[in-house]
């Protein structure tokens, strides 16, 4: 079995006291999807990062980039962007307790920063994407997309209003009646 696409040999770069190494890479990452948002399956999730050894651990910072394809909130009509995320963590040995709580284990010769990737892309995704942000969305009447072109239905108002519309229809009505 081939290694995961992100994953990346440390073991010379450890062994120098202040070993650098780039790496730049991409490649499709499984399931990056939150609600309304993906990245397409096998579109390529780009990286540019710099891993830097310290006593204990790897330090990676830099930026990765992918494509993704939504649904338009309001319209339901399709939307691409792409994320520019930066990202700044560590890979240590060991528990990832107290100050590094947050940082990602390390183990091994072969650092995976698919994980991290995972995460960055996750977080950067849209949650409520618009096609553009004057969407006028679909009319609620007929269904049809106000965008293309206006569907002739007349304003819907709130049901609340269109209540005491009625109301003071029908009061104007008795008060017609009233004058017979
Ligand atoms: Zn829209
Ligand atoms: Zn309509």
């Amino acid at each position: 079995m081939p290694p995961p696409r992100f994953a990346v040999p440390i073991a010379s770069l450890r062994r120098r006291t202040s070993g650098v190494r780039q790496v730049s890479t991409q490649g499709p990452v499984d399931d990056l999807a939150v609600l309304g948002a993906e990245v397409p399956g096998g579109a390529d999730v780009a990286v540019e990062l710099v891993l830097s050894a310290y006593p204990g651990g790897i330090a990676v910072t830099g930026f990765i980039d992918a494509p993704w394809r939504a649904e338009c909130r309001r319209c339901g009509g399709r939307v691409d962007g792409s994320v520019h995320v930066e990202v700044r963590e560590r890979f240590v040995e060991g528990d990832c307790t107290g100050e590094d709580e947050d940082a990602y284990p390390l183990d091994g010769d072969l650092v995976d920063l698919e994980p991290m990737v995972r995460d960055a892309v996750m977080l950067a995704l849209p949650l409520a994407p618009l096609c553009a942000d004057d969407c006028r969305g679909l009319c609620p009447g007929c269904g049809a997309d106000r965008n293309a072109a206006p569907c002739g239905c007349a304003p819907v108002h709130d049901p609340r209003w269109a209540a005491l519309d009625a109301l003071s229809a029908g009061s104007a009505g008795s008060e017609d009646s009233g004058t017979r």
